[in-house]
């Protein structure tokens, strides 16, 4: 589902179309770059047709919109949906169960404190959301659940969570839709104005902020739906968080002289005690790869190579264990270095909150035993040791990336296919 919002620029207040992925806007006009930053969710409201003088007199009623992969492993195997939903948030008789289509038929509002109108409470488990829209959404078809089969772990993963408001107005004659000016005849308007409604809050606002270096002042580098900002100046990558930007430990692997692409990962170092898993040898022999474990690898800390970059599901799986498994060659054949930003950076577009809640998917999608891997899963319980985004350099092949060295492949059109994820 592709969904616009309509922004007015910070700086000289003109009209910029954003899609709601966006964390960066470059002004066409002024030029100037800012990026959007907000404690929670975002929010926005389909747009009404309700005069000036009666906009105070709006109810928003709260839509859940849920963007992401949902996994799950199971003795099957693993499982998997794109889901994209809205979910209503404040369940009333009269009320749409969801919004349908009608977030992209129209180009969304950014809810702010100028938005007069009162906003009806949340009265729905997050979680429970969750759950009913990946029953709703049957999954793929290894999914097909038996009743009875056991189910050892369930993730969801790139999940956008934001709030999507329906204006709806009260008026003596009934409660009307306040987007199409039509009556919502099973619904009860004193019941709705019963609830315990709140105006604008203030920690909903989303601010702007420039996006200049927190350590040089230079101008920063990242496209409109990137979650990194990298610095041409000191070398630095930016992570955009709900508080402002921090800096990541941020490296490069230099490719050869027919690199074509750098690629993110984030590398997140673990213990995972469940299993029983420390090292890289532990992982290969507890995975049963059929390799055998050198003895340096007994002393190199287990590490999840996971792409900081959005995949289709089962792609962004494979690549994950492609790249884990392999990390033995990069750290015998490769040279790592400081970052330094260099032409052809894929942007971040995976955050690392995320990445690291596909650990245990990874850790399942490797093991070519099941058995020996998946009845731990409930009890493994990832211990973070570090975490770093590392560029990997690709070669161009043809149809596909080809990472050197390494081997992790990716085709071209699924990367493309991912920014639009
Ligand atoms: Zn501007
Ligand atoms: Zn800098």
């Amino acid at each position: 589902m592709k969904i616009q919002v309509e922004q007015s620029c910070p700086q000289c207040g003109g009209s910029v179309t954003l899609s709601v992925e966006d964390r960066l806007l470059t002004c066409p006009y002024c030029q100037v770059k800012s990026f959007l930053q907000v404690a929670g969710a975002f929010r926005y409201a389909l747009p009404n047709r309700v005069r000036a003088e009666k906009q105070g007199q709006i109810l928003y009623a709260p839509y859940l919109r849920f963007k992401g992969n949902i996994f799950t492993v199971s003795e099957a195997g693993i499982a998997y949906k794109v889901l994209d939903t809205t979910q209503d948030g404040c369940p009333q008789p009269g009320l749409p169960p969801s919004l349908g289509l009608r977030p992209q038929a129209m180009k969304l509002v950014r809810i702010s404190q100028e938005t007069r109108g009162r906003f009806l409470p949340l009265a729905v488990n997050l979680q429970k959301v969750l759950e009913k829209a990946a029953r709703i959404h049957a999954l793929s078809h290894k999914e097909s659940h038996k009743e009875d089969e056991v189910l050892y772990h369930r993730a969801y993963i790139g999940e956008t969570l934001s709030y999507i408001y329906l204006p709806l107005l009260p008026r003596e004659d009934g409660l009307f839709d306040a987007v199409l000016g039509e009556p919502l005849a099973h619904a009860d308007p004193a019941a709705l104005q019963a609830l315990n409604s709140t105006p604008f809050r203030p920690h909903w606002q989303m601010q702007f902020l420039a996006t200049l270096c927190p350590r040089c002042g230079w101008t920063l580098d990242g496209e409109g739906d990137c979650l990194v900002l990298t610095c041409s100046n000191c070398d630095t990558a930016w992570i955009i968080g709900k508080n402002g930007l921090t800096q990541t430990p941020c490296t490069i692997f230099p490719g050869p002289s027919d690199t074509a692409l750098y690629l993110p990962f984030w590398r997140i170092r673990v213990n995972l005690p469940a299993v029983e898993i420390q090292s890289f040898a532990d992982f290969i022999r507890r995975t049963n790869q059929p390799l055998v474990p050198r003895k340096e690898w007994e002393q190199q800390p287990m590490q999840f190579w996971i792409p900081a970059f959005k995949l289709r599901p089962k792609i962004f799986l494979r690549t994950a264990r492609q790249a884990t498994i392999s990390q033995w060659r990069l750290t015998r054949e490769g040279q790592e270095k400081e970052m330094r930003v260099v032409p052809n950076m894929y942007p971040v577009t995976l955050p690392l909150s995320e990445a690291r809640q596909s650990l245990k998917l990874i850790l399942a999608e490797s093991a070519t035993n099941k058995r020996k891997i998946y009845p731990h899963l409930p009890y493994v319980r990832p211990e973070v040791i570090s975490t770093s985004l590392v560029f990997l350099p690709f070669r161009d092949r043809h149809h596909d990336w080809v990472q050197i060295p390494g081997g992790t492949v990716i085709a071209k059109s699924v990367l493309h296919f991912g920014r639009a994820l």
